[in-house]
């Protein structure tokens, strides 16, 4: 089956008793045994109908062997890190989501877990930050939000070749434009809060693994620290998934046309986008990624005011979060990177004057027209 057909008819995707087009919503938290332990389900914490639908749908489109829903995508990473214990230490990412980057600083080193952050890019810096407690590589690519991207394929051959787990956030792509575990990487992460939900109205996490004795592992934590997607949000999440192609074509199509018009802009001075062919992951993007996504960051000029720029915009929303039907911007210095402490946001790359746009899925006529006004109003100041 294509990508595409999975989307409407991957995992389970219908209500096999009564042939509904649906997967119904099983709010039951408890399931009659007829016989003692002679159950498919016994408590929805452990397993639940509706939710086991979406697991197995995102299973089939990561190409992977089980798939987890979480009532975030942090609960998500948080019952991963649970894999691990006191002492083992972790290769990460320097430019990853910053809910992540606060729970490894503030909960996760606290517990005595212990992490070198490296620009993944740089595959001589992964390979020397490898210590004998090293238990997995976790990135995410393209990063948050400056758009980097890293070689999968070659992180993963460092991941093994150390016998460490390869473990990434796929959040930024959906397996529309990217799918690791063909890269053979070991976990794969969603918050599905972003383009597989897709309509800025359901909170998840869902987790991909390659094989099946991973699962069962993460299986029995999910279960034991029970921070699963409800019922509800499930069935909500599965709704959202079906249209993830058509959605994302839009996406794609309409980066492009902003691409083009930032880059145009004289009032621009730095676009950070995958898809620019002089940006210096382009080559890379293009090989492993179908399309290079819908996100945008750029500078303006210096002097011109962010804050006023994103205020000004008139159909393009001031809000956190991404991947939605409606175009979103953020200044991720002031809003979703505001925990980093400063020094580190700078050495990272992430300057104050930062703005950092999720393409939606509007009329791209009126998102320039939209960009332009912003613009004009800049120049009246
Ligand atoms: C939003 C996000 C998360 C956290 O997901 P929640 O569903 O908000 O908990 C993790 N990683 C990335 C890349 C994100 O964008």
């Amino acid at each position: 089956m294509e990508f595409n057909t999975k989307l409407i008819h991957g995992g389970t995707s219908m209500d096999e008793t009564t042939g509904g087009m649906s997967v119904p919503i099983h709010m039951a938290t408890t399931f009659q045994q007829k016989k003692i332990g002679q159950s498919k389900y016994d408590y929805s914490r452990s397993a639940n109908p509706t939710r086991e639908a979406v697991e197995e749908l995102i299973a089939d489109l990561e190409g992977g062997a089980a798939g987890l829903a979480f009532a975030s995508g942090s609960a998500a990473i948080n019952t991963i890190f649970s894999l691990f214990s006191a002492g083992d230490h972790f290769v990460v990412g320097n430019d990853v989501y910053g809910g992540t980057f606060r729970l490894i600083d503030s909960v996760l080193k606290r517990l005595g877990l212990t992490f070198t952050v490296v620009d993944t890019r740089d595959l001589t810096a992964v390979k020397q930050a490898i210590t004998p407690k090293t238990k997995a590589i976790y990135l995410e690519t393209p990063t948050n939000p400056l758009l980097r991207v890293t070689d999968v394929k070659a992180v993963t051959e460092i991941a093994h070749e150390n016998n460490l787990l390869s473990i990434i956030d796929n959040t930024f792509s959906s397996p529309y434009i990217q799918r690791p575990i063909e890269f053979d990487v070991d976990i794969v992460i969603h918050s599905a809060s972003k383009y597989l939900g897709g309509h800025s109205d359901v909170i998840a996490g869902l987790v991909v693994t390659k094989d099946a004795q991973l699962a069962e592992e993460l299986r029995f934590l999910q279960n034991a620290i029970g921070a699963i997607l409800s019922p509800h949000d499930s069935w909500l999440l599965q709704r959202g998934m079906k249209t993830l192609g058509l959605r994302m074509r839009a996406h794609l199509q309409n980066a492009d046309a902003v691409f083009d018009y930032l880059s145009k802009q004289e009032m621009v001075e730095k676009i950070y986008y995958p898809g620019d062919p002089e940006n210096e992951d382009f080559t890379i993007a293009k090989k492993q990624m179908n399309g290079f996504g819908a996100m945008i960051s750029f500078e303006l000029q210096e002097g011109l005011d962010p804050s006023a720029f994103v205020e000004q915009l008139q159909v393009i929303t001031l809000a956190e979060s991404l991947g939605a039907v409606e175009s979103l911007i953020e200044i991720p210095a002031l809003m979703t990177h505001g925990s980093i402490p400063r020094a580190t946001r700078i050495a990272n790359g992430i300057k104050d004057e930062l703005i950092r746009l999720s393409v939606g899925v509007e009329d791209p006529k009126d998102l320039l027209a939209d960009l332009e006004q912003s613009f004009n109003h800049l120049k009246g100041k």
